[in-house]
């Protein structure tokens, strides 16, 4: 079977790093996420991935009590590379080749983003992992993914979550609300529904960048996305 993607950019959310907990990282979340990666590594994909920190620290909550939202923000991006280390660690625990980037500098422990570099790094079969999300406050790890994506030239952006796809409505508050299999961007954007934040969205609408979102605690469903099966929804033009 031929794979439909070469070169992805899965984004993984820090709080999904949770597992269990209250809080921090579960080492069960982490390997489990390792042997998804490897699993798409070994059938010959390159892949980048953007880690969230909510599992740790966001900006805007914290603003709301009391710390200021800019430097909330860069701790939000901290913990982003917080977990970056961890994944990467359990990454080469497991054989698999890893470069933790950051898009802010910290030399002793992530590389520093060069687009041709990280490019490169992806061509040789290594796992690049981007942290920090984009270096800038205001945005989120969603923008960071959706940015990263576009530069690296990455076939589609993978949006892991607990959700098997995009609802018409919320599930668990609507019971008829129906799942998408695919959907266009101005539908989403008509509907005002919510996958990603809006300029992260925005980003991958204006370039076509494809999505599509599923539900990475089903263990399948990232291989079989590769070999082009009906996994999750599509969002594309
Ligand atoms: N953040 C930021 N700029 C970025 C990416 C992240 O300021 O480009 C901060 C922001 O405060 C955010 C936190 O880092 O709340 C953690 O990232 P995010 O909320 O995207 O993580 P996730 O929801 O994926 O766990």
């Amino acid at each position: 079977m031929a794979l439909k993607y070469r070169r992805v950019m899965l984004k993984l959310s820090g709080e999904t790093l949770m597992g269990d907990q209250q809080y921090g990282i579960d080492s069960k979340m982490l390997t489990y996420y390792t042997k998804q990666i490897k699993e798409l590594i070994d059938i010959g994909v390159e892949v980048a991935v953007v880690i969230g920190g909510g599992n740790i620290f966001r900006g805007l909550s914290a603003a709301e009590s009391g710390v200021e939202r800019t430097q909330g923000d860069y701790m939000g991006m901290l913990a982003t590379v917080i977990n970056g280390m961890a994944l990467q660690s359990m990454m080469e625990t497991h054989g698999v080749f890893t470069r933790l980037i950051s898009a802010i500098k910290m030399e002793q422990i992530a590389e520093p983003y060069i687009r041709r570099r990280a490019v490169r790094h992806l061509e040789k079969g290594r796992v690049v992992i981007f942290s920090a999300g984009t270096g800038n406050p205001y945005f989120t790890t969603d923008s960071a993914a959706a940015l990263r994506a576009n530069e690296i030239k990455a076939d589609i952006v993978l949006k892991a979550t607990r959700v098997d796809g995009i609802y018409s409505a919320d599930p668990e508050k609507d019971p008829t609300a129906t799942k998408y299999d695919q959907i266009s961007y101005r539908e989403v954007m008509n509907k005002g529904l919510k996958i990603m934040d809006q300029a992260a969205f925005a980003l991958c609408a204006e370039n076509k960048m494809p999505i599509i979102v599923f539900d990475i605690n089903e263990p399948t469903n990232l291989r079989r996305i590769m070999f082009g099966e009906q996994v999750g929804t599509l969002v594309t033009n």
